[in-house]
């Protein structure tokens, strides 16, 4: 027996810190990531066990017992609970909360890892020669018999019976008593269905599955830096579909699931039905049972969105990033990972592959592929018989410009349109018009609860703020000077698609925004509508430009790339960059030539030239050597403490007083604290934010001061008064 006697638990709460527990009256501790009830203050909780020691500040005799333990089997295989550990040091975020976020919402509760069972109802031979004899008057019984004597040899789910016969389980249960259906598990499709054939890979695609292949049961982080169309998913697929060949699971991330269908379903086309997929589309009980297959291994893909890189694993084989550059891998609030850079820890510490792929990478990824830190797998044109489209330039000093389309835009559309191709409209701004101004006495109609002007939504008469969503019914004359003189400036996706409509009144044409976009099925309704050629326009925010495959696509049209340009966030012109050769990539993606067009104020802009020749190679060079002068990442590591109150001073007094805390902690050498300053856009839903920017070119370093002195600061006094954060290498600068 072992002497140790306290055990260490992860709890959910917001501190830095773990809490000890007595279990000296349990017949066996519970091991590292095993889930323990336990008492906290009047409640009772559920925790993670994250070590065991033998004596505590406390005396043992005042230390409250672990009320149960709830797994004999750790929930938490060890490579992700190692993992775990490390994001909460990398981040500087409490463990509990860290462990949280990894879970399912049903097992942060007391009850068991395994879900029931899912099983089907099947009709017996005996229900099937009864079907006839049943009495008139038994109409639910036959109902039901009915229902499962039409359905397959996999029967039906108790719910589908539920919703079509009231009182379903009742009749079940007689049914079954009786001997005429009986409960089945169901066979998974997998082993049913047919899997599509692979594509006969190109040369370069052929290198990178061969490479690939050759690091198979290693840590080796890939960048697949191919262009847009260039075959990158037939890579993944290939890759994947070894790995499950050798009996190891994949995980793959996506950055978001309802702009991704397609690539579900290649994957599920190529890998049957052994893919669990996890994103928050999914009901608590669906999430919990994907994630349980994740765990016993029968599922052999894991596809998910950013959390699911926590998902367990139990053989790991292979870690696939997609659009690795994407902004949705990083998480915004609370715990502020990102999913890229866990993906390549959790690679390591599993000791597999791990595939970032791009057409336009992170600077980051494309810094470490140039260093040899990550192996550089290119593919520099697109797959099968398409071509990269060509990209031209429209100088908007030079040119009129109507609703925010030029002559050329409208030119090019209308050919498109006779040649039966299909165009997509990039804008900006989802609404009407970004800006309501009096041309009376300039007044603008600005949001009253953050430093912003609201959007005029014309359709449903408001004007609302993009930044908190307060809303209002629009004016309709000037507050201030009370002339009917308001002018909508600038223009949204609801203008320009109101003026498409009136240049071409023939065409179909369709907008793709956040408004639209309710539901997830709703975006994905709009896409298979453009794939299925029953679109000519499509007008759209950056939602357009996520990885879609739309054969039909042979012109894009940017109708303002200058946003980005002169952003206050040093990675504006790489967004812009990324965002723009993303949306191009939309672009004849098939036999027939595509076009871009690409309307700026500042067509002198070097990133411009390089856009034309699709040259991100080339973009990122500059921009690399641009970082490393001015001293920023990935040369340079940032982290921005964040604080924010609805009282006006409040959160630069406590930056500052965290400011000065900082710089007499004893491990700050080598780490630079700069002043807190108000957020650039200072004001947000009624609250009053600033940020203090650290950074530090020594990595290990600024860990260490970062974890002293962000303990300090849970423990001040100052930080109760506000809300506030840590982010470690933020990705937005506000
Ligand atoms: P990416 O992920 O790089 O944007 P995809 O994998 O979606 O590229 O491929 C783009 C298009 O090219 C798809 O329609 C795909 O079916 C096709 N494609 C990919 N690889 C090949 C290949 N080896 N031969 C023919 N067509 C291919
Ligand atoms: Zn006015
Ligand atoms: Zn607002």
């Amino acid at each position: 027996m072992s002497a140790r006697k306290i055990v260490q638990v992860a709890l959910p709460v917001r501190l830095r810190r773990l809490f000890d527990y007595r279990a000296d009256d349990l017949e066996r501790l519970p091991a590292d990531g095993a889930r323990v009830l336990v008492p906290l203050q009047k409640r009772k909780v559920v925790g993670i066990v994250c070590g065991r020691r033998e004596s505590s500040a406390l005396p043992l005799a005042k230390l409250r017992r672990v009320i149960r333990v709830l797994d004999d089997v750790p929930l938490l295989p060890k490579e992700l609970f190692r993992l775990l550990n490390w994001a909460a040091r990398y981040y500087h975020h409490p463990l509990g909360d860290v462990m949280q976020t990894a879970l399912p919402v049903l097992l942060r509760r007391d009850r068991s890892a395994q879900p029931k069972p899912v099983y089907h109802w099947r009709i017996c031979e005996a229900g099937r020669q009864g079907l006839d004899s049943i009495p008139g008057r038994y109409r639910a019984q036959r109902r039901v018999l009915d229902l499962l004597a039409a359905a397959d040899g996999t029967g039906l789910p108790a719910g589908t019976l539920s919703s079509e016969v009231a009182n379903a389980a009742t009749v079940l249960a007689r049914l079954e008593a009786q001997g005429w259906a009986e409960k089945v598990t169901p066979v998974p499709p997998a082993t049913a269905g047919t899997r599509e054939k692979p594509l006969i890979l190109n040369q370069a695609q052929q290198a990178a599955c061969t490479a690939l292949d050759a690091a198979a049961g290693c840590y080796t982080p890939f960048l697949l830096d191919g262009v847009t169309g260039s075959g990158k998913t037939e890579v993944y697929l290939d890759c994947v579909a070894r790995t499950v060949s050798r009996g190891r699971q994949a995980l793959v991330l996506v950055p978001e699931i309802s702009l991704t269908p397609q690539l579900i379903a290649r994957f599920q086309a190529r890998l049957g039905g052994s893919l669990a997929v996890l994103h928050s589309g999914l009901t608590d009980t669906e999430r919990h049972r994907a994630w349980w297959r994740a765990r016993e291994g029968s599922a052999a893909v894991v596809l998910g969105t950013r959390s699911a890189v926590f998902a367990p694993l139990a053989r790991p084989g292979v870690i696939v990033v997609d659009e690795e550059h994407d902004l949705s891998y990083k998480q915004r609030e609370g715990f502020r990972y990102h999913a890229r850079d866990i993906a390549v820890k959790r690679a390591q510490l599993a000791e597999v592959p791990v595939i970032l792929g791009s057409a336009t990478p992170s600077l980051e990824s494309m810094a470490n592929a140039l260093s040899g830190r990550y192996r550089h797998l290119r593919l520099k044109s697109r797959a099968g018989s398409a071509k990269m489209p060509r990209v031209k330039i429209l100088d908007l000093n030079r040119l009129a410009v109507n609703d925010g389309l030029s002559a050329p835009i409208v030119g090019a559309i209308g050919d498109c349109i006779s040649r039966g191709q299909q165009s997509l409209v990039f804008v900006n701004r989802r609404g009407f018009a970004p800006v309501v101004v009096c041309t009376q006495c300039g007044w603008q109609a600005l949001c009253r609860r953050c430093d912003a002007r609201q959007t005029l939504h014309r359709r449903s008469g408001r004007v609302i703020c993009h930044h908190c969503g307060s809303q209002a019914a629009a004016p309709i004359e000037c507050p201030k000077c009370q002339t009917q003189t308001l002018f909508p400036a600038g223009e949204g996706t609801q203008r320009v698609e109101e003026a498409l409509v009136r240049i071409f009144p023939k065409a179909r044409v369709i907008r793709l925004d956040s408004d639209v976009a309710g539901p997830p099925e709703e975006i994905t309704r709009v896409l298979q509508a453009v794939r299925e050629r029953e679109v000519d326009i499509l007008v759209g925010t950056q939602m357009l430009s996520k990885g879609h495959d739309f054969a039909g696509v042979t012109l894009v049209c940017v109708l303002s790339a200058d946003q980005g340009l002169y952003s206050l966030d040093f990675r504006g012109p790489e967004r812009l960059f990324q965002q723009l050769a993303q949306v191009s990539g939309r672009a004849g993606r098939r036999e027939s030539p595509g076009a871009v067009l690409v309307q700026t104020a500042h067509p002198e802009s070097p990133a411009f030239s390089r856009l034309e020749k699709h040259d991100f190679a080339g973009f990122a060079g500059d921009a690399l050597m641009e970082r490393q002068a001015a001293g920023y990442p990935p040369y340079v590591r940032f982290a921005l403490l964040r604080a924010e109150s609805t009282r006006s001073g409040a959160p630069l007094t406590f930056l500052r007083s965290a400011a000065l805390a900082g710089r007499a902690v004893p491990s700050r050498e080598g780490v630079e604290i700069m002043t807190p300053v108000p957020s650039p856009m200072e004001r947000r839903a009624g609250r009053y934010r600033a940020q203090l920017l650290v950074r530090s070119k020594d990595e290990s370093r600024f860990h260490r001061f970062l974890e002293d002195w962000v303990l300090g600061i849970e423990e001040s006094t100052e930080a109760a008064r506000v809300r506030w954060s840590i982010d470690v290498d933020p990705q937005e600068m506000y």
